[in-house]
């Protein structure tokens, strides 16, 4: 992870991508930060602050890097075939004794752990398997949450207060990024951008997150960027001294069912493979190789379909959420 001391107060702001392997648009857009101030060449962990060309544009602190390098390597989800890095920060578990035999994303949990209990801010970028609009993840959607999220395009916000995810992964307590930095008194956020293998999302990503930055963590001062990416000729220009545009509004959903998956094959309905998409209560959503069909069990949002050649038996299928009342 760099950091770049800005030579001015201001908050603690953390910015990952990668803390799956196998999603592209925030490891690509980590990549873009780093090479617009100029760090990329930095070894990681490096502090710079007077020699630094981007610290007038720092206030406070700016932590920025791949949530889990080991795991990117191998272009998969998780660096182990344990809970992922994103499933990693479960308390009762990470104040155990370290131990040789620990998984390689409980590792990495316990060397991030402390900058992000730090962080006012954490911004986590994530992508999905399946086609899907972009959202918002955080263990707490409180007034600052909502406020923090205002200039990230998203209809959804989604939270998780009955622990799908975690029962998920046989836990009994949130373990996210996000979740580690909510109980820390920070805001933590998981923004889900689209598809995992469509790093070209970054063209619109980086505007996003420049502009969340800079008039909502407020950890950048304003500026008129030019980014250079691989994926347009002209760099993308981002005007940041403008007064930002109005908060986009959001919803807030919850998660309300886990479909885990009984079968390896499995066909979609043609309205759902995308996330995000209504059902009626009964409605089918998609059928398993041998003929047995996925209704829902009530009315709500269908999200976070596992895309059909990733389908593994007794991983989630699919889940669905319902507005938070
Ligand atoms: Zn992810």
């Amino acid at each position: 992870m760099w950091h770049i001391q800005g030579t001015r107060p201001g908050p603690t702001v953390v910015v990952l991508g990668g803390t799956h392997g196998n999603e592209l648009t925030g490891i690509a857009a980590v990549q873009i930060l780093a090479e617009m101030f100029s760090i990329n060449q930095l070894p990681f962990g490096e502090v710079r602050t007077a020699r630094h060309p981007s610290k007038n544009l720092v206030f406070g602190e700016l932590y920025l890097g791949f949530g889990n390098p080991e795991a990117i390597l191998r272009c998969s989800r998780s660096a182990s075939d344990g809970p992922d890095l994103n499933r990693s920060f479960l308390p009762t578990e990470l104040a155990q004794k370290a131990h040789r035999s620990d998984r390689a994303d409980l590792r990495r949990a316990r060397e991030i752990r402390g900058v992000l209990a730090k962080a006012d801010f954490l911004l986590d970028i994530h992508s999905v398997s399946s086609d899907s609009a972009p959202f918002i993840c955080s263990t707490v959607i409180g007034p600052a949450h909502q406020d923090a999220v205002g200039l990230l395009p998203s209809d959804w916000l989604l939270t998780d207060p009955d622990l799908f995810l975690a029962r998920d992964e046989k836990r009994d307590d949130h373990s996210t990024t996000d979740s580690w930095v909510n109980r820390h008194g920070g805001v933590g956020l998981c923004y889900e951008t689209g598809r995992d293998d469509r790093p070209s999302d970054v063209t619109r990503v980086i505007p996003a997150v420049l502009l969340t930055l800079t008039h909502k963590f407020k950890v950048l001062a304003p500026n008129a960027f030019s980014v250079r990416t691989r994926f347009s000729s002209d760099p993308i220009v981002v005007d940041t001294r403008n007064e930002a545009a109005p908060d986009e509004p959001k919803q807030w959903f919850k998660l309300s069912h886990s479909e885990i998956a009984i079968e390896r094959e499995f066909t979609y309905e043609p309205e759902f493979t995308h996330g995000w998409k209504p059902a009626t209560a009964g409605q089918l959503i998609g059928t398993y190789g041998s003929g047995v069909t996925v209704r829902a069990p009530h009315a709500g949002m269908v999200i976070l379909q596992r895309s059909p050649e990733r389908i593994e038996v007794t991983k989630s299928l699919l889940y669905m959420a319902v507005p938070v009342a």
